[in-house]
């Protein structure tokens, strides 16, 4: 039961947005100076870092978005450090303990783990190509074949000229790769346009997990890929890549 109570206590704490948890601390740290206009988001890292600076007046701060379901007192102890760490003050030894032992417990350390797995390795060149962009081809089959309505992804070529991966959705990334193969001169555009709608349909159906075998291409998959028009066609001109 004390436990519950520690818990009670702190979850005062919970009221408090991240920007009131970092604009409390600075005043802690430094009551003679008005508290800058402050701005704390959690940024998508591939590591565990956060990072503070202080541009034109205004604090920002980049958390890794691994914290972003961590107790507050832990965010508090993290502006501790970093508010810290920008004003070269020494930062108590409560704070430092309590945010090392939150990023050294388990099941934190094995995200921390799987964030630089998924996140760290991948390189996505973004959508413009030499011959290409991803993002305008995406664009136009948007809007003749899905209402406009498809979230944009991220898009990517990939680092070589692939033949046997034409093309792929992400779904970690939330990114379109598309063969570099595709970004020549000779690269016929309804070729590229097949493979960027095909990925695209990946989008629109995701991958059905459910039962003992992983169904990527679904009957609604493939009947919504028969309204390609000239599928036949572009079908042919992928062989002749
Ligand atoms: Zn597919």
């Amino acid at each position: 039961m004390g436990g519950l109570e520690i818990q009670g206590l702190q979850s005062s704490l919970f009221f408090e947005t991240p920007e009131e948890i970092y604009t409390r601390v600075f005043r802690d740290l430094k009551p003679r100076t008005p508290a800058p206009v402050l701005r704390v988001e959690f940024c998508r890292f591939a590591n565990a870092d956060s990072f503070i600076r202080l541009e034109q007046g205004t604090l920002e701060v980049r958390m890794t978005d691994l914290l972003s379901g961590a107790p507050a007192p832990v965010i508090e102890a993290l502006a501790h450090i970093l508010i810290g760490k920008l004003y070269r003050k020494t930062v108590p030894r409560i704070y430092s303990h309590r945010y090392r032992l939150y990023m050294n417990r388990k099941d934190v350390r094995r995200q921390a783990h799987l964030l630089r797995q998924i996140r760290g390795r991948k390189f996505i060149s973004g959508p413009k190509g030499t011959h290409y962009d991803l993002q305008e081809v995406f664009e136009r089959l948007n809007t003749q074949f899905f209402d406009g309505m498809l979230g944009q992804p991220m898009f990517g070529w990939s680092r070589g000229e692939s033949r046997s991966m034409l093309g792929h959705f992400d779904p970690s990334h939330n990114a379109i790769i598309i063969s570099r193969i595709f970004d020549r001169p000779q690269a016929p555009p309804l070729a590229l346009e097949y493979v960027m709608f095909h990925e695209m349909l990946h989008l629109r159906f995701p991958v059905d997990h459910a039962g003992a075998r992983r169904r990527v291409h679904t009957k609604e998959f493939r009947e919504a890929e028969r309204k390609f028009p000239q599928l036949k066609e572009a079908k042919e001109l992928l062989k002749g890549l």
